[in-house]
């Protein structure tokens, strides 16, 4: 077949789907529990958006987004991420006026047009949550210890929580003076991207992924050593809260993240297990206390972070899948098909997974095909039954039979399926 699914973009087809499911719903579960709703933002934006927030020089916005003409009109680009549209949204409908703090979860698909590898590609899938209006810092020891908390539900062991501080404009203002007296000697062996960098925005210098440059930037002074007082308390308060918490966590002064709106707090958290391979950023977030005002709202501060769902799934450990049948009803004789399917719909009424095959084949086909659907009941329809009001009821893991009236068939299933 000569139509393919776009390089670095997926089919999940069903028999993978209960993974997501289970990695999904237990994400909602963990952020609704925190207070946080959910929130739909549209997977094309205008370009400005990301140039704008993610920043121009960035990896992202430089190289890997998806931009496209509007039949000749205006500049758009699948989402590369979640947080620029939030804060649109959160100021676009004017949020701040209706609540002091807002705390928004999302998960959906984004693009970015990356050399596609194992746990890279390009559609992939992330959870994220937004919180408005909170400066910190016990709120970003709460974000991150939820975050955690969530990795464990998944039953994810191995994992590691890394903090740093990039500080607010003050702070950076200082910390660029360093970084480039740092640099200085070292301009004509960065790669040329760098080079640039140097003089647009020397701090991606730090986030370069160019061996020869990371060596470089590796030797670079640490931003922890520039904070502002006000800065360095801050990040003070989310070590003491997460000490409190009893999260375990690096301060590691050289994490910077790809992305140029963060101010103070940024973390990552990193799985150790096998299976991730090199990428093993599970997820990342920061504090981005300026966005929403350069976007035009009142000074909010706020704080994020976004899990690669695909990462998470390679992460987490096997389970055994659930079968997506509960009772297989089967038609004994192909004329008790009519009977055979109001059987089916009063066992769903019932809240039953139900399925059948009513194509007309042998007692012993659809039987075939209960077991092979993995069901763990099947209910037998026969012209006898129909005229008793009872069901054949199959119970296929103990392999035993029991006749029991029809109206009471689900009443009589449950207990087994529990
Ligand atoms: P990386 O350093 O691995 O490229 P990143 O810093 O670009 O990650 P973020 O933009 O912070 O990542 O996105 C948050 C999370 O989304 C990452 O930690 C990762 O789990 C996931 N992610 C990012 N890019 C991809 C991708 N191309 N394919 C799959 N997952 C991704
Ligand atoms: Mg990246």
């Amino acid at each position: 077949m000569s139509l393919r699914a776009v390089k670095g973009m997926k089919d999940i087809l069903p028999d993978e789907i209960s993974r997501w499911h289970r990695l999904e719903n237990a994400f909602r579960t963990r952020a609704e529990r925190y207070g946080f709703r959910e929130a739909r933002f549209p997977i094309v934006e205008p370009t400005a958006l990301f140039v704008r927030s993610i920043g121009e020089t960035t990896d992202i916005v430089e190289k890997e987004m998806y931009t496209f003409t509007d039949r000749g009109e205006k500049s758009l680009t699948l989402r590369p991420e979640g947080t620029a549209s939030s804060v649109r949204a959160y100021v676009q409908h004017n949020v701040q006026a209706k609540e002091p703090v807002t705390k928004w979860y999302y998960l959906g698909p984004m693009y970015r047009r990356e050399r596609p590898a194992k746990g890279r590609y390009r559609q992939f899938y992330q959870a994220g949550i937004e919180v408005f209006g909170d400066p910190g810092p016990y709120v970003d020891a709460e974000v991150i210890d939820m975050v955690v908390g969530f990795i464990s539900d998944l039953g994810i062991d191995e994992v590691e929580v890394l903090i740093n501080s990039i500080g607010g404009p003050d702070t950076r203002a200082r910390y660029r003076d360093a970084l480039l007296e740092y640099l200085g000697p070292f301009r004509a062996e960065l790669c040329p991207d760098c080079q640039r960098r140097m003089d647009a925005n020397p701090l991606r210098v730090l986030d370069c992924k160019v061996p020869r440059c990371a060596k470089i930037a590796s030797g670079a002074p640490s931003m922890l050593e520039h904070l502002t007082d006000d800065d360095r308390e801050h990040f003070d308060g989310l070590q003491q809260t997460l000490t409190r918490l009893g999260t375990p966590y690096r301060v590691d002064g050289s994490l910077v993240r790809g992305l140029d709106y963060y101010t103070r707090t940024l973390f990552e958290v990193l799985g150790k297990g096998e299976g991730l391979g090199a990428q093993n950023a599970l997820l990342g977030g920061g504090r981005y206390d300026q966005m929403v005002q350069s976007f035009g709202g009142p000074e909010t501060p706020a704080i994020g972070f976004a899990m690669g769902l695909e990462r998470l799934l390679m992460a987490m450990p096997e389970s055994v899948p659930r079968s997506h049948v509960d009772v297989f009803v089967v038609a004994a004789q192909p004329d008790v098909r009519a009977e055979a399917a109001l059987l089916g719909r009063e066992l769903r009424s019932a809240g039953l997974r139900v399925e059948s095959d009513l194509r007309g084949g042998s007692l012993k086909s659809q039987l075939r095909r209960a077991d092979k659907l993995n069901a763990r009941i099947a209910m037998i329809l026969g012209e006898s039954e129909i005229e008793n009001g009872v069901v054949q009821l199959k119970d296929l893991q103990q392999k035993t039979q029991t006749e029991v009236p029809r109206n009471e068939a689900a009443a009589h299933a449950k207990p087994l399926l529990a």
